[in-house]
Order: C-alpha cells, then structure tokens, then sequence
C-alpha cells in the first residue's frame, strides 16, 4: 500500500514524503482508515511499528477536514495522553513535523519543569495537546486547560500508564472531556487489565491486533550469556571490546545499577550516558540529545526512563539484568531493529534469573540462542566431595549408599 491510498491531505503527504516514509507501516495501515471514519479503535502492536503516525496523521487529517475556521484563541481539540515526558517530547516533534504544511498547532504538557510557560503557551490556544497525567490533572485544577471541546482522545502506551500506576488519573481525564468524542488507544500489548478499562471508556471498538512476537523475531537478533552476577560488568566490557559496535543501549533494573555501570564504563573510557528517574528533565533531555547525536554511543537506561522513546539506528540493546516482566523484553530489544532495520539485542542471565528468561521464551515461543562461548560462562554446580568424617575407607561398598543419599540433600 502507498501512503496515497490513505485519503491523506497534500500538505500531509508533503511532509510524509520529507520524513522520508516510503510506504506505510502495517499498523498505519490498518489503523489509518478507521480513524479516518471517526471509529473508536484499540490498537496493539509491538514498540517501534510506527503506531505515533497510526495515530498522528489521521488526527491531523481529521482536525484538517474540519470546515469552518476557528474563532481564536484555538480551543484543545485532540488531546493526546502518554505517561512519560520523554515521550511527551518526541510524540509532540512528530506532530509537528508532519503538520508543518498547515496551520494546525501542537503542544506538550508534562511535569518536572516549570507551570508558568505551559500555562502561558495553553493560553495563546493550540489544537493538539500532548500531555502526562500528573501535569494535565494539575493545570487542570488551576483552571489552564479546557478540555470541553475535545473530539479526539488518545491513550499512547496504555499498557505503560498502567504499569506506572496512572489508571485513576487516566479515567478522571477522560471524565473532564466531553462524552461524545473519538476515542483511541495505542499499547504494545493489551493486558486484561487494559481490556477491563477500555470497555468503560471507549465503546465499541474496532480492534486491530499486530502480531507482536513475530515482528520481533523476524529482524532482531537475540542471544543469551549465562554469567554470574558478579561477572555481569566484566563480560559487559569483553563484549564491548570484542563483539558490540555502534549505538548501544543497555538496560538495568535498577538507578543504582545504571549510576554504578555508567561510571565504569566511562573509566574504560566509553562514551557514555544515562536517563533514569531521579535525573531532572533537562538532563534526561541532554542525554537523549547527546546519544541521537552520538556524542554518546552508550545509553544506559532504566525501562520507565527509556520506554516508547524513538531512538533511530540503535545498533545493539543489552540486556544486563534480566527484565521480571516478559512484555519488558520485547520492549527493551524494540529498541533495535526498528522500521524494519535489522539489530540484535544481548541479555545476560545470572542464576536468580533464569526463571525470567523461561517466561520470556514462552511468550516468544521458542528459545533465545545460547552462546556459551565468552570468558565468564556461569559455573555448573560442581559434584559434591565424599563427605569427610562420614564413612570409614574399608567400608567402600556401602559408601556410595550413603553418599547418594548426602548428594540428594545437597542438590
Ligand atoms: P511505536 O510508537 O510503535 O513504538 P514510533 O511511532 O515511535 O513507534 O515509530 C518508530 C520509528 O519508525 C520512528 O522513527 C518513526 O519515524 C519511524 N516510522 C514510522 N512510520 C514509518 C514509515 N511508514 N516508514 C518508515 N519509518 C517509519
Ligand atoms: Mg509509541
């Protein structure tokens, strides 16, 4: 299909042809159309399939179809919801490079800067509104934001925003927009939970479902390193050294964890970088700048800090902890092998881990690959010694006995 067939505006397609978009995605594809047609639609497909445009362009289309010019200032007539700020940022740059060619304006609302230039901007009138729970909620209440004249209501990363605790604020927003609107819903995956908050909120709606675990498979690379804890940072840098080239984003559970393998790294003298939680916007703006521009080549992120976000030709994803969530995996290795490029993705796996990776091979239904081949393979536990003090030499027959029986009790 060719993104002309979509019933999409010149002045879109403009802008899609200097995004350099060959063809749609398949989610743009079967999203696009219902959107077109005013239909409430859930869509899951797997992170990097281009749902933000799936979304993006048919909203701007719609907002273009609208007749009569508007009265100014502009009211808020697509609000779109996302649960970090990070992808506040990059939904609202998509927005405005594909409505470059119109009038049509957008903006973003999130929290851990300032309120007063958000309120001053929300004041001048935008058409769409990209924002985090938290900080719509409190511009809300200091009366900054009406949300009455909404047609068009978008929940980005449904799945995240429940991860992340935001399922009351998310229903008391859709509260304060009018009943009758659009309603869309984009996820990675759609956990019962999501299915449960759908059905008050959006009615009747068309379901488009991307096949996530094959998408993965078909582009990205996967290998598994057994590795003691303690040999993790070691093995990190032989890999770095020996096998990992280009843009490199590494995952850890943990902020200490990020902090601790950032300064390591960087005494081995490898650009390097971070967001986590506890850094302050502008930092995690700069460091996400600073790895786009490859003044850094080595992310190190927690998932909260670095999921949705679009980072392009990402050549390699460590995983160096073992995510306890499977929907985490495939998350963390979206982040390579994106737009159908190809990328691979290493996770290493301690023996506390090894019940993850089980549940992340069922949901990718097959193995990940094993290499065993590197310096700090894990140690297979080793065959218990003859106990000493138990059984006298010249009993040798019945010794073995016994010792099987040690042997049960050790293993
Ligand atoms: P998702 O929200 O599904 O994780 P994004 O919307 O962030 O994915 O898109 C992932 C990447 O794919 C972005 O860099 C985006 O610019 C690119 N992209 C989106 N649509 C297309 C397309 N039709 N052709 C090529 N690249 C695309
Ligand atoms: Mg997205």
């Amino acid at each position: 299909m060719q993104f002309t067939e979509l019933q999409l505006n010149a002045s879109l397609l403009k802008a899609i042809a200097e995004e350099r978009f060959q063809t749609p995605t398949q989610v743009q594809e079967q999203a696009i159309p219902p959107i077109l047609a005013k239909k409430n639609v859930i869509v899951s497909a797997q992170t990097g399939t281009g749902k933000t445009a799936a979304f993006a362009l048919p909203i701007l289309q719609l907002l273009l179809d609208r007749l009569a010019p508007e009265k100014k200032p502009k009211r808020i007539k697509s609000l779109i919801v996302t649960p970090t700020r990070e992808l506040c940022l990059q939904i609202e740059a998509n927005f405005k490079s594909y409505a470059k060619h119109t009038d049509l304006t957008t903006t973003a609302v999130y929290g851990g800067v300032s309120l007063a230039p958000q309120k001053e901007i929300l004041k001048e009138g935008v058409d769409i509104l990209i924002a985090t729970p938290g900080r719509l909620i409190d511009l809300h209440k200091q009366g900054a934001i009406d949300l009455r004249a909404i047609e068009i209501f978008v929940l980005d990363e449904a799945d995240l925003m429940l991860d992340m605790g935001f399922i009351n604020d998310v229903t008391t927003i859709e509260s304060l927009c009018p009943r009758k609107k659009q309603s869309l819903l984009f996820s990675a995956t759609i956990p019962d939970k999501i299915v449960a908050l759908s059905e008050t909120m959006i009615k009747n709606p068309i379901i488009i479902k991307i096949n996530p675990a094959e998408t993965t498979a078909k582009t990205i690379g996967q290998l598994l390193y057994y590795s003691p804890k303690k040999n993790k940072t070691d093995l990190c840098l032989y890999l770095l050294r020996n096998t990992i080239n280009g843009k490199i984003i590494i995952f850890r559970r943990t902020r200490i964890g990020v902090d601790k393998l950032e300064e390591t790294l960087s005494k081995n003298g490898y650009k390097v970088t971070s967001i986590h939680g506890e850094k302050t916007q502008i930092i995690r703006n700069k460091a996400i700048e600073d790895f786009k521009n490859k003044k850094a080549t080595i992310l190190i992120a927690t998932d909260v800090a670095a999921r949705g976000i679009d980072i392009n030709n990402v050549d390699a994803i460590i995983n160096f902890d073992i995510p306890n969530i499977p929907e985490t995996y495939i998350h963390r290795i979206g982040r390579t092998g994106r737009a159908g490029k190809s990328g691979i993705a290493f996770s290493f796996c301690s023996p506390d881990e090894d019940a993850y990776i089980k549940t992340i091979e069922e949901l990718l239904q097959r193995p990940i690959k094993v290499i065993t081949d590197h310096p700090y393979p894990r140690v297979q536990p080793k065959k218990q010694k003859k106990q000493p003090n138990t059984i006298s030499k010249h009993k040798k027959g019945r010794k073995s006995e016994a010792s099987k029986k040690k042997k049960k009790r050790w293993y």
